[in-house]
């Protein structure tokens, strides 16, 4: 687990932390590693929505780097891809790269045709209400957007509408994911138990500083990466990308992590009291194993735990 940036400028800037992930793709196209990413990216036909995309140059990557907090689905056309012949780089929310894992585990055509993925931390999926939310609490109408950017153009940066006449419209980080976006999650969200990427190659994040209080810090900064890599495949890639001068990186205290993803280490240890509440009402549960789901529950008081379950069953029955 290292921090790191893209030596790329434009795709440090334009990323959502430090670039990492995009200067990391660049150095897979550019080594000869695989043909094309996919990856996601702005729906041509609406600002605020995403599609999925082939990139096999520095400029697509550039035009995809940056968070989307978005639906997406870059699983959508798997089947075309596989049988494409050609070897891609997959970036996905760790959602999408379990899956994709578990299909390579079992048939030999998937995993030739994705020998490498990539994924991100991840808090959850807003719905697409939660990206109109952020328009009309700037003021705008979708049909006057031109672009939109959920942030990049610096760490974290300012979620934009572009419009079509020109001007612009923002508001910061701690404001469109913090006061709006996070709260249009999503209920399969609510009860996912890898918002770390298990199953990726590499995975990156924010590598947010903190306060003396161990919450992380919001202000504009040039950005930084958390780059974990998860395979000794993933550990060659970094390595190459730093040998080729893609990437840049330093070390990173391994303790300090807990401080600077509060979110993803309270989402795990709530999920033992959700999935029960789920339970109990009869509703579907997935099947978690190896996830320590007991330990996490257990490092929780009573009474967050309690307020977990009962949160739950608010969201069923209201
Ligand atoms: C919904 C969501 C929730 C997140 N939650 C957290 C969190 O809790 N903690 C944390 O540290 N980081 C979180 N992130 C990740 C964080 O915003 C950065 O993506 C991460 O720090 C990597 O930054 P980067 O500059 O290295 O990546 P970049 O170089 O900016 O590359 C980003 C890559 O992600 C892809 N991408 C963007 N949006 C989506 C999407 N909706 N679905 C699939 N792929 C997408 C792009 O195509 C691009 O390849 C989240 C991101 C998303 C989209």
């Amino acid at each position: 687990m290292e921090t790191g940036w893209a030596t790329d400028p434009d795709l440090r800037f334009f990323g959502a932390s430090g670039g990492a992930l995009s200067g990391l793709l660049l150095h897979l196209l550019r080594s000869g590693e695989v043909t094309d990413v996919v990856q996601i990216a702005a729906a041509p036909g609406n600002p605020i929505a995403n599609s999925t995309v082939i990139s096999t140059s520095r400029s697509d990557i550039l035009n995809a780097a940056g968070s989307r907090y978005a639906p997406s689905a870059p699983l959508a056309h798997l089947e075309e891809l596989v049988n494409s012949g050609q070897r891609h780089a997959f970036v996905g929310k760790p959602c999408d790269v379990v899956a994709l894992r578990a299909l390579a585990n079992e048939n030999v055509n998937v995993a030739a045709a994705f020998p490498v993925m990539l994924s991100f931390f991840c808090a959850g999926v807003p719905s697409e209400t939660g990206g109109r939310a952020v328009l009309t609490a700037l003021g705008v109408k979708l049909e006057t957007v031109a672009r939109f950017r959920y942030r990049g153009r610096g760490w974290p940066g300012r979620a934009t509408a572009v419009l079509r006449d020109g001007s612009e419209r923002s508001m910061s980080y701690h404001d469109s994911w913090g006061g709006i976006l996070s709260k249009h999650g999503q209920h399969r969200c609510k009860i996912c138990a890898d918002g770390t990427g298990k199953a990726a190659d590499i995975v990156c994040a924010d590598a947010w500083e903190s306060d003396t209080t161990g919450y992380p810090v919001f202000d504009e900064a040039e950005g930084v990466s958390l780059i974990v890599c998860r395979t000794a495949l993933g550990g060659r890639i970094l390595e190459g990308a730093v040998a080729a001068g893609q990437i840049e990186t330093t070390p990173f205290n391994v303790a300090q992590l807990a401080a600077i993803q509060p979110g993803q280490r309270e989402r795990r240890r709530a999920l033992l009291a959700r999935l029960l509440a789920l339970r109990l009402t009869g509703r579907p549960v997935p099947r978690y194993r190896g996830l320590n789901l007991w330990s996490a529950a257990r490092q929780n008081s009573y009474l967050r735990n309690l307020k977990n379950f009962f949160g739950m069953l608010r969201r069923v029955f209201w």
